[in-house]
């Protein structure tokens, strides 16, 4: 039986950067990753890679050259003859983009002498792992001395719309569409609803999120959800809030999906083409076999772990989305890190408190710490700083002037509790708030920092002097 020092079951961004900060720290670590592309190709990367934060981001990009050719460019005084779009090509190119992501992984794994196994992973008893190749006919057990699970998270399924992969999908279903659905239905107007909404309405697609919540992102600020859902609306995505979907049926003759829901005590009928399931994700425990361990789940799925992810059984941890807090893959690559450290005898942690948010619509919503309501709720007094792009030099060269930044820092202290920003490249600009917060920065901070102009970032100058009334250009 081989041994390690280290056994991680998943290679998502949680479990590829674990075992890589492991092997650099001198580990003896082997890695375990069942997934497999369209080929029947070995594919690490997890859910990030292969069907979440790259393949998503590749089609938001190429919708937005297209929407940009079509809406902004003639604004800028350039003149285009018939624009058109090639699905085919736009899918072939986001799939070379998983390619060279995955294919970089392997290399990591051979540069960092990780032995990597392409199978399943599941406990047998103690630290032993069973591997079973893809077609369960060769089983290996290897033994660690640690055991990180990283195995991520997948769609939850809703009864009353049963996905069958062609005309009802989920994430993965609408990141492949081959054609412009000229009707598109998407339940839930969370992160994946909005982002994949943009692409295909972008596109052309006509699209209705269904949305349960009687609010719009209510986790999000709310002067930016409010800001954003007149945004997202004028740009074509129709918002139903309150919808709560009581059934659905497919018709494959006209080929379309007749959606019941119900708003209040009002039903409603909807017609779509294709129909997106975006309902959140559950944690991957199933076919690990924790049942040998006694490692319990709790009442959502999740592994149970202390505040440095270790379960409570000696020896075993886990990390990224099978485990508390936002399913993030940056928040699980933190964790990776920190969990390979600590196995080394180092004292990392992860700052939850500092952890960037980001909604990859157009304009962006990004945010870092707490919210103005969270501060209330939790009886904290505080100030604010608001600044809009519209004041911004910048932002009228590029001819994209809406959105806003939001500061908020402590009232007796001043410092820096929160920030909240909706515009173009907030998920960049939202890394000076970040960083600004790990080495607890006030806001006075950051209104006394050189930002350069013209630039986006003198918004979030702006509003930091704005929490004290002295903002310059607004
Ligand atoms: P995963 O990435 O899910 O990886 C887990 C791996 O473990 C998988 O490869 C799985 O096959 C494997 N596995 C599971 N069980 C076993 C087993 N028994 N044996 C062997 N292998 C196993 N997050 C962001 O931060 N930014 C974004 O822009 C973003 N966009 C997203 C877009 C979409 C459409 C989706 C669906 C998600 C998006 N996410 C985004 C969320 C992000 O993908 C996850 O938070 C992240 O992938 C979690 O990382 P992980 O390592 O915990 O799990
Ligand atoms: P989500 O939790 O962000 O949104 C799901 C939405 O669906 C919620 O608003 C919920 O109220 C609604 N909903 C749930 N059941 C419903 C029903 N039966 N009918 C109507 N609405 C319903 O989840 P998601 O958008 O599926 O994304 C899954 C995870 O992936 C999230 O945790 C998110 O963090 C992550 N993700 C992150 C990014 C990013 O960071 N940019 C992008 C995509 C996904």
């Amino acid at each position: 039986m081989k041994n390690y020092d280290v056994i991680v079951i998943g290679a998502g961004p949680g479990g590829y950067v674990a075992a890589i900060r492991a092997a650099q720290l001198g580990l003896k670590t082997a890695c375990v990753d069942r997934w497999l592309d369209a080929t029947g190709k070995p594919s690490p990367g997890g859910t990030c890679l292969n069907v979440g934060c790259i393949p998503s981001k590749a089609l938001l990009d190429s919708s937005l050259h297209y929407h940009n050719l079509t809406h902004l460019l003639p604004t800028h005084g350039i003149r285009i003859g018939d624009a058109g779009i090639d699905i085919a090509a736009m899918q072939t190119r986001k799939e070379k983009v998983i390619k060279m992501l995955t294919t970089g992984i392997k290399g990591l794994f051979k540069k960092n002498k990780i032995t990597w196994f392409s199978g399943e992973g599941a406990f047998v008893s103690g630290k032993r792992i069973e591997v079973s190749n893809h077609q369960n006919d060769d089983k290996e057990i290897i033994e660690g001395s640690n055991i990180i699970i990283a195995t991520g998270s997948a769609p939850v399924a809703i009864p009353a719309a049963v996905v069958d992969n062609q005309y009802i999908v989920d994430s993965t279903g609408a990141l492949n569409f081959q054609t412009v659905p000229e009707r598109l239905g998407i339940i839930g107007a969370g992160a994946i609803g909005l982002e994949l909404g943009s692409v295909w309405n972008r596109l052309g697609s006509n699209v209705v999120l269904l949305e349960a919540k009687d609010a719009f992102l209510p986790e999000v600020d709310h002067d930016i959800a409010k800001e954003a859902g007149k945004a997202f609306k004028r740009q074509g995505l129709d918002i139903r809030l309150g919808a709560l979907v009581e059934s659905t049926k497919i018709d494959e003759k006209t080929g379309s999906v007749t959606v019941v829901y119900r708003i209040g005590e009002e039903m409603h009928t909807m017609e779509v083409d294709k129909l997106v399931v975006a309902c959140g994700r559950q944690p991957i425990t199933s076919g690990l076999g924790l049942e040998h361990i006694a490692l319990a789940t709790d009442a959502q799925g999740r592994i149970e772990v202390d505040s440095h992810c270790h379960t409570p059984i000696d020896g075993i941890h886990a990390i990224g989305d099978v485990i508390r807090g936002p399913m993030l893959a940056h928040k699980a690559s933190e964790e990776g890190i920190a969990v390979a450290e600590r196995i080394a005898g180092q004292r990392s942690h992860v700052n939850y408190e500092a952890i960037p948010w980001v909604i990859y619509t157009h304009p962006e919503i990004a945010w870092a710490g707490k919210t103005e309501a969270a501060l209330e709720a939790a009886g904290i007094p505080f100030r604010v700083g608001r600044f809009p792009f519209r004041a911004l030099g910048r932002a009228h060269g590029s001819g994209e002037t809406d959105g806003f930044v939001k500061i908020l820092g402590h009232a007796k202290t001043d410092r820096l509790l929160g920030a909240h920003l909706f515009g173009n490249h907030a998920s960049e600009l939202v890394a000076e708030v970040v960083t600004a917060m790990e080495f607890s920065a006030c806001t006075e901070d950051i209104a006394r920092i050189i930002h350069a102009h013209p630039t986006l970032s003198e918004g979030i100058h702006e509003a930091a002097l704005a929490v004290e009334g002295r903002a310059i250009h607004f």
